[in-house]
């Protein structure tokens, strides 16, 4: 029997597989294990932690330039490794090639604007606030810093903390997700080419019992997780517990709506990409078309001609636009949703279960699913899938959109696809939800703007990456200060006011 290779952790600079326990990884394409994950113990969660510590106060006095120049040459590296990690991400994740090189460029966009870091970090001066004394204020690192990341974006997420933490100071400890864990080993391996020094990033492969050993760390200062709803606030709590500084993105269930005056063309093409791009499987899909006024039945003859087209196929074949699911248990469970949908009165037009592969039966495969007639209390509607699965829900008119939307407990993303400007400064000005988009189905913000939801969709104070982010990685301190030469003789013992 030929050997598994063991996908291991990355501790103070090297590669370690030690493990008693690992998980196998699973190329969802053709539904084989091909490779085993170590799963860290304690003890390895441990020694990231203290590899970190020890790293943490040469980084942390080291310029902002110099850290930004070791960025750089990291973006440099991404660039060049760009097909590398577009490649491992279809072979673990299971998208399509040209959306993983989108992700990976998604990501290296965080790693150019952490480049900006010396001016980012500035801060403001107050000269002579009276009496010879000036008031400014630092931006300082916290130390180490922790990631928990999900298996949806296994580059662009981690590249949402990484930059950010190490060009502001800190140390890093990421634990990716467990279905498909090489892209953070290549990453790592690059940080150390571009002249990161041992220990500043450390890669620790796991389970609950690494994030668990993660949280209960009193070494570890903060903590970043992307993942579901529940486990975001699993996190939110037991960090906040522990005085650490947490910010928890999780979950979604994202609407777009379509007004009648909508160009439903591209309203139809938009629906395309987002609801079935990645096989459903990003936390800003939208999976919930709300049709208002008479625009259902015309959206869905623009739609099923596009669903009938769609070329779903394995991920690194060039003809595929989109991919299968994750793993059995991923379809299986969206499988489960679009049976509860039928069961529960939903209309299924178009049902993607049982699609075979030719030459990949044995993938986990779940071709595009549509449903018309969804309403607010049924599973499809109130839960996330994750999955290809595209529900509409009609409506009167566009008041009743927006309540139905701020009424969900998810507000992830959102669009409205309208030609009317009124219409659409409402929509932005009256939604709740973190991410909106006009007339752009997918709002995901660029590097220098942040990115994050809103009620059940963040737990924690702070947006991820951007202006943001770099407040989550840098505690702000205020200083004083005057010179002898200024200092009045005698003790005052009134509040001191600006003279
Ligand atoms: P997940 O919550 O299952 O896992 C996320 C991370 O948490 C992984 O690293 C995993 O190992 C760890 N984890 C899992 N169970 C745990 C437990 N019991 N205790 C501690 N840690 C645990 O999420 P996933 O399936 O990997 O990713 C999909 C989810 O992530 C979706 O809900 C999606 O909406 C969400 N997501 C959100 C955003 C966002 O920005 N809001 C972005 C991407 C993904």
């Amino acid at each position: 029997m030929s050997e598994v290779p063991v996908i291991g952790h990355y501790l103070h600079g090297r590669l370690n597989t030690e493990a008693e326990r690992h998980v196998p990884v699973f190329n969802p394409a053709t539904g084989q294990p091909q490779a085993q994950v170590a799963l860290a113990s304690v003890q390895t969660v441990e020694a990231a932690i203290a590899s970190a510590k020890k790293a943490f106060p040469a980084w942390s006095e080291q310029s902002a330039l110099r850290r930004a120049r070791i960025l750089f040459k990291f973006k440099e590296l991404l660039d060049q490794h760009q097909d590398e990690l577009a490649t491992l991400i279809c072979r673990e994740h299971g998208k399509v090639f040209s959306d993983a090189r989108g992700e990976v460029t998604r990501g290296i966009e965080i790693v150019e604007f952490a480049c900006g870091a010396p001016s980012l970090l500035q801060t403001s001066f107050s000269d002579n606030i009276g009496g010879g004394i000036d008031n400014w204020n630092l931006r300082q690192p916290l130390g180490v810093c922790a990631g928990v990341t999900p298996f949806n974006f296994p580059v662009m997420v981690p590249l949402w903390m990484i930059p950010m933490a190490l060009v502001t100071g800190n140390c890093f400890v990421l634990k990716p997700s467990e279905r498909d864990p090489s892209a953070s080993l290549l990453m790592a391996r690059l940080l150390t080419e571009a002249g990161l020094p041992d220990g500043v990033f450390n890669v620790v492969q796991g389970d609950k019992t690494a994030v668990d050993a993660l949280l209960q760390h009193p070494d570890v200062e903060a903590i970043s997780f992307v993942g579901s709803t529940p486990i975001a606030e699993y996190i939110h709590q037991q960090a906040s517990a522990r005085g650490k500084r947490v910010q928890a993105l999780g979950g979604a269930k994202n609407h777009m709506i379509v007004m009648p005056d909508a160009d439903l063309d591209q309203a139809a093409d938009a629906l395309m990409g987002a609801a079935f791009g990645s096989a459903g499987e990003r936390c800003m899909a939208i999976s919930i078309a709300v049709a208002v006024g008479e625009v259902g039945d015309r959206l869905i003859e623009k739609l099923l001609p596009r669903i009938d087209r769609l070329k779903v196929g394995n991920g690194l074949e060039a003809a595929s636009e989109m991919g299968p699911l994750v793993t059995a248990e991923h379809k299986a469970k969206v499988e489960g949703f679009i049976a509860e949908g039928v069961a529960q009165g939903a209309q299924l037009l178009v049902d993607g279960r049982g699609l075979k592969v030719p030459g990949h039966e044995q993938g986990f495969f779940v071709g595009a699913t549509l449903f018309d007639g969804v309403s607010t209390e049924m599973s499809i509607y109130r839960q996330e899938i994750f999955g290809p699965v595209l529900g509409i829900i009609r409506v009167p008119d566009f008041a009743t959109a927006v309540e139905l939307i701020n009424a969900h407990e998810f507000g992830n993303g959102v669009s409205c696809f309208t030609s009317d400007g009124g219409i659409a400064r409402a929509f932005a000005r009256t939604i709740k939800v973190g991410m909106v988009g006009i007339n752009v189905p997918i709002p995901v913000p660029m590097a220098w703007h942040s990115f994050g939801g809103w009620k059940r969709s963040l737990f924690g104070d702070h947006h991820a990456y951007g202006e943001e982010g770099l407040r989550f990685y840098s505690r702000y301190k205020s200083v004083m200060q005057r010179w002898p030469d200024s200092i009045a003789k005698g003790a005052e013992f009134s509040m001191p006011t600006a003279k």
